[in-house]
């Protein structure tokens, strides 16, 4: 058995119905040392036979032998037992000599003196920090033979060395591997006649795919072990030297990532902010203490699937009752059967549509609302005629509304003892101050006071002065249509209002109250809900694209990378370390678009909440938790930067694991 055996090798290679027999049965046995030439027309089978040796071509039959034993899986060359030498140098671009000779070193977890010493030794000494691009064919190439050397490999393939060279520097180049081929087997294909005759030990002649003049040498040398130490600090320095040469592909990546990210987090902060938001800004309305409340009876009717819901005012007992769960409660009469909620009105010589007219308990707004006023000054609180108006009814008057008389003329009827009356409710309202309500879903209204009312209609006699409307409500029938078969309930304190809420949530079947704070509420609780989940959606879909073009982008330059990649396993690396390099390039931008997306976004958030606060005069809707996220301080940071480092591996990972794996000859040879 010799040192280096080939058996019985054949490739065939299938092309369309046909097919290429590129080698027929070849058996060839190697020394352990010398140059060895294969020579051969072009098209005959050498690089094939090479490539088969060298273990990055499978045969279609035969088996390669190394030092006695099968060659495992891999080969010679990528078990890191030999070297390799191109036709076109295949130097790693943009690096130095030095940096390029001792790539395989650094890949095995070793310094570089072994490299300058094979440099000085082959008089390449002076070029060690030279830039690789900077030095000419014959000069490339010499670097390159020390780089398939560096590693001490027991052997060192060539195929067609001298082809690119002129032939001077042809001739330094076999001078250099034919110092080699002293202690070292050197197998080169070439098919420069005369280079061979002057240089090989023996030569192998190939035509057709068959072995001309096989050569058997017989000889027993022991081979070192396959495996080798493999290092991976040489790989920060390929990430960033790929992020340098895909700058712009990079930059647009890392921008749809800041999109990307920037659009989850003001998202999480919507999701935290807006509920929050609206629990401050729903006591921004005066008739936040405010609802009216009916008993409500079911009357079922006899020989009906149909049932009827009588709505009367409450009796002092079931009031009594609800009241208890306030602190600070205030039931009062419903006044509306003569100042009712809707009416139109008069100023400035005109009839103006119907607006909103609510009581409020302290037209003074001591409790609710004092600051909210942006117009005016506060009602004394003496007297009926004043009244306290919100944006919206403001802005239906151009903006300027203080001063302005509000003239109301409502005409009631009464009936008293079989008579019907008329009773006519005429008010002078003048508006005193303008308040800025939280404007969700808000419409004209004007605030009037309810215990003014009170006693301007305790003055207002009614059946010939025998009575007033204030008492005809009073002592009203609870069904009758004085009652307005409601009472109103007024509270002093904003925990009332949350008791209130909460007991509505709880729902009673003989209470109806209608409290238009907690509709307001609900229904942007709704809006909200749909919005968070439209939101939720857009978002997926901005991360979910975020993650194609990641994907596309390394796919992309880890097939137009694809030739270096493959000089990169021939030196020494393996593949999933030549994957990670990509893997960490989408990584490293997922992650820096991270980072500068929750450093971007406080900003982002500010500008967001106060175009928002513009439209919609509310507080800051949008408040990203940096602080603590699910309780966990600053989670949101480093979940952020986390998640990112991992879709972006995923997302590089994933279309290079898909991606159709060729042979590494292929992927070697020159296009
Ligand atoms: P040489 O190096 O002697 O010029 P090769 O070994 O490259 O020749 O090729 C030998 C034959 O095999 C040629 O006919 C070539 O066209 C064919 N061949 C080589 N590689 C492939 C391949 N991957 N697919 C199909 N045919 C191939
Ligand atoms: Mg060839």
């Amino acid at each position: 058995m010799g040192f280096f055996v080939a058996k019985g090798i054949s490739k065939f290679y299938k092309a369309g119905t046909g097919g290429v027999h590129a080698l027929r049965k070849c058996s060839l046995s190697f020394p352990s040392k010398g140059l060895i030439a294969i020579k051969g027309k072009s098209g005959s089978g050498k690089s094939t036979l090479l490539n088969i040796l060298a273990g990055i071509e499978k045969p279609t039959t035969g088996t390669v032998f190394f030092g006695g034993k099968k060659a495992n899986e891999k080969g010679p060359l990528l078990d890191g037992r030999a070297g390799m030498v191109f036709q076109h140098y295949d130097l790693i671009a943009g690096e130095s000599v030095l940096r390029n000779v001792s790539l395989p070193l650094s890949m095995r977890g070793k310094g570089n003196r072994r490299a300058k010493k094979l440099l000085r030794d082959f008089g390449l000494g002076a070029f060690a920090h030279k830039d690789v691009a900077t030095l000419s064919g014959g000069e490339k190439q010499r670097v390159a033979i020390c780089r398939a050397l560096v590693h001490d490999p027991r052997v060192v393939f060539a195929d067609e060395p001298t082809g690119a060279l002129d032939e001077k520097n042809g001739i330094a180049a076999m001078d250099m591997l034919r110092a080699i081929g002293n202690y070292r087997l050197v197998i080169v294909v070439s098919h420069n006649e005369e280079l061979i005759q002057r240089y090989a030990d023996a030569v192998i002649e190939i035509a057709d795919g068959v072995v001309k003049t096989p050569l058997l040498v017989q000889s027993a040398v022991p081979v070192p072990k396959a495996s080798f130490r493999r290092s991976s600090t040489w790989l920060p320095r390929f990430i960033f030297r790929n992020i340098r040469r895909n700058l712009l592909k990079d930059v647009v990546c890392l921008l749809s990532g800041i999109v990307g990210f920037s659009s989850l987090l003001l998202s999480i902060g919507f999701f935290a902010g807006n509920e929050v938001a609206f629990e401050e800004e729903q006591t921004h309305s005066l008739l936040y203490p405010y609802s009216s409340i009916s008993e409500r009876t079911v009357i079922e009717v006899p020989g009906s699937k149909l049932t009827l819901i009588k709505k009367t005012r409450p009796s002092a007992t079931s009031m009594t009752g609800f009241a208890t769960t306030f602190a600070s409660p205030i039931v009062v009469d419903d006044l509306a059967y003569f100042f009712p909620a809707s009416m139109t009105y008069e100023t400035d010589g005109q009839n103006w549509e119907p607006v909103s007219f609510s009581p409020v308990w302290d037209i003074t707004l001591e409790t609710f609302g004092k600051e909210m006023v942006t117009q005016g000054e506060l009602p004394r609180g003496e007297a009926f005629n004043e009244c306290v108006v919100n944006e919206e009814f403001a802005h239906r008057h151009g903006g300027k509304v203080v001063g302005k008389v509000l003239s109301v003329n409502q005409r009631c009827t009464v009936q008293l003892e079989g008579k019907t009356h008329e009773v006519f409710v005429e008010a002078e309202l003048i508006v005193r101050c303008v308040v800025k309500e939280f404007g969700f879903l808000n419409s004209p209204r004007v605030y009037y006071s309810y215990p003014r009312l009170e006693k301007a209609l305790e003055g207002l006699p009614v059946g010939g002065g025998e009575s007033n409307a204030r008492e005809l409500v009073a002592w009203a029938e609870s069904d009758s249509p004085y009652s307005n078969y409601s009472s109103l309930l007024f509270l002093q304190d904003p925990n009332d209002v949350a008791r209130l809420f909460e007991w509505m949530e709880q729902g009673d079947e003989s209470l109806d109250v209608a409290c238009p704070s907690y509709v307001l509420r609900s229904s942007f609780h709704g809006l909200s809900q749909a919005f968070t989940m439209s939101l939720s959606l857009f978002v997926g879909i901005a991360v979910l694209g975020l993650c194609l073009i990641l994907g596309m982008s390394s796919l992309s330059s880890f097939v137009s990378g694809k030739k270096e990649s493959a000089v990169l396993m021939v030196l020494g690396a393996k593949r999933s370390q030549v994957f990670s390099i990509y893997v960490a390039e989408s990584a490293l931008l997922c992650f820096l678009s991270a980072g500068a997306s929750l450093l971007v976004c406080p900003l982002l958030e500010r500008l967001f909440n106060g175009i928002l606060r513009g439209k919609f005069d509310v507080s800051s809707i949008i408040r990203i938790p940096y602080q603590t996220l699910f309780g966990l301080p600053f989670s949101l940071i480093w979940g952020c930067l986390l998640i990112a480092l991992v879709l972006g591996g995923i997302a590089a990972a994933l279309p290079m694991a898909f991606h159709r794996r060729i042979p590494l000859s292929e992927e070697l040879r020159d296009e």
